[in-house]
């Protein structure tokens, strides 16, 4: 007798649990797709997703539990295009390439990723690193680490000595020869070898390093590091497996030939003149400026002995660019995503990018929907995330002031929910 009855109230807890809706009262709200906040609303949450949003703060029944959220103003969680989770800046960066084991990278990236959501980043796409993200973004979905939605490059492609060849200033016994697994490719062979076996090793989308690069231990920082036809190849590869492509950018050259080929996203774009923007225009690319990274490492390389010194003349030229690239690219009409670079400075101050978008020229407005519904649109999960409304993922960050007013609130959010879960409030 008491054994059934304890059954069927156990029952009806989960029952219970199973229909408990969350009631976020929203001083204002902006949905990702309008351009005005809407006063007093109330998104309803059931499970990890959003039910309904309704005008009005919704009284609560049964037992619906409210989140007061206000005197807030509300949005979707942010995406951020560009960060490296495996990463963060420090003085030791180049000794800890001998030094680390992946054990030692992962640890870290737990933090990282940690960080980043807190930061009310409910969504990144990691550009670049060992692998470890791979392993990084199956713990955040299986729950075993508290981080951000992860769609990730793995290791990114490069050439021979390009940015991104893992070898670079090393020792000449050490350096190896890497190949296409390694992610370096010197012909369209590789080139879509090295796509397949990101694929096998569980890529989500390739990432390629198009041009030179600010940190990499090597002198060029943007002169062009693909042939057309190994651009072709790689871009090719990657839509028979669905998957999307990115370019890391500084030079003109190799940023053309990258647009040419049919690339999804350009990463900073430091040195892209009015013809690229009306290629990029007319093929449909989105930038993605990381204008965060530009100015810190600029202010980076003013430290004596903080980066290695073939790094600190490229990143004094290149880094203070970005900013003004970003406002004429805006001006002719650009599509602009939102992405920071994360990882070349500290992880979680991936937000400062929207005051830097806004000094740009972008309004605050635009800013936010960079950062949510357009983003959402480019990794193609527009149907789950980037927008408040019913039958989408309740990824929901809220700040104390109305960033359409002030834009450096969202510096500090002091709410965020991922997947239905409170994670700061
Ligand atoms: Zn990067």
């Amino acid at each position: 007798m008491i054994r059934s009855l304890l059954f069927l109230i156990s029952c009806l807890t989960i029952l219970n649990t199973y229909a408990q809706r969350t009631l976020i009262h929203c001083g204002n709200l902006l949905d990702g797709k309008g351009n005005n906040t809407q006063p007093q609303m109330t998104i309803v949450v059931e499970g990890n997703k959003i039910i309904s949003v309704e005008r009005g703060f919704t009284k609560q029944s049964g037992n619906d539990v409210v989140i007061d959220l206000s005197t807030k103003t509300v949005m979707p969680g942010f995406i951020d295009m560009h960060v490296h989770l495996e990463g963060e800046t420090n003085k030791d960066q180049n000794i800890q390439r001998f030094t680390f084991n992946d054990a030692d990278i992962a640890f870290r990236s737990t933090l990282y990723a940690k960080k980043t959501l807190m930061a009310g980043f409910t969504t990144v796409r990691d550009l670049g690193g060992s692998g470890v993200n791979i392993s990084l973004r199956n713990a955040v979905n299986q729950g075993i680490v508290i981080g951000p939605r992860i769609i990730t490059a793995g290791k990114s492609i490069a050439t021979t000595g390009g940015h991104a060849d893992p070898t670079n200033g090393y020792r000449k016994d050490l350096m190896g020869d890497p190949g296409p697994k390694e992610g370096v490719i010197n012909s369209p062979e590789e080139a879509r070898q090295a796509v397949r076996q990101r694929y096998k090793d569980g890529s989500d989308m390739i990432k390629i390093t198009a041009t030179g690069g600010v940190l990499s231990i090597a002198k060029d920082g943007s002169g062009p590091q693909f042939t057309d036809e190994e651009l072709k190849a790689i871009i090719e590869t990657a839509k028979d497996y669905g998957m999307h492509t990115a370019a890391h950018a500084h030079g003109m050259e190799g940023m053309k030939r990258a647009v040419l080929a049919g690339i999804t996203t350009i990463e900073h774009g430091t040195k892209m003149t009015d013809e690229i923007m009306d290629l990029m225009k007319q093929k449909g690319t989105f930038y993605v400026p990381t204008i965060s990274a530009g100015k810190f490492v600029a202010e980076q390389a003013k430290v004596p002995g903080y980066y290695h010194p073939l790094v600190v003349p490229k990143a004094l030229e290149i880094g203070p660019q970005i900013q003004q690239t970003v406002a004429k690219a805006y001006k002719r009409g650009v599509k602009i995503a939102f992405g920071t670079d994360a990882g070349v400075f500290p992880h979680g101050d991936n937000a400062k990018e929207f005051a830097y978008m806004v000094e740009a020229g972008i309004p605050p407005i635009e800013a936010i929907k960079a950062a949510t519904v357009t983003n959402a649109g480019i990794l193609g999960m527009a149907d789950r995330i980037g927008t408040i409304a019913a039958g989408k993922l309740a990824d929901i960050v809220a700040s104390d002031e109305n960033p359409l007013t002030n834009i450096k609130t969202l510096e500090k959010v002091s709410f965020v929910m991922k997947d239905g879960v409170v994670y700061k409030n």
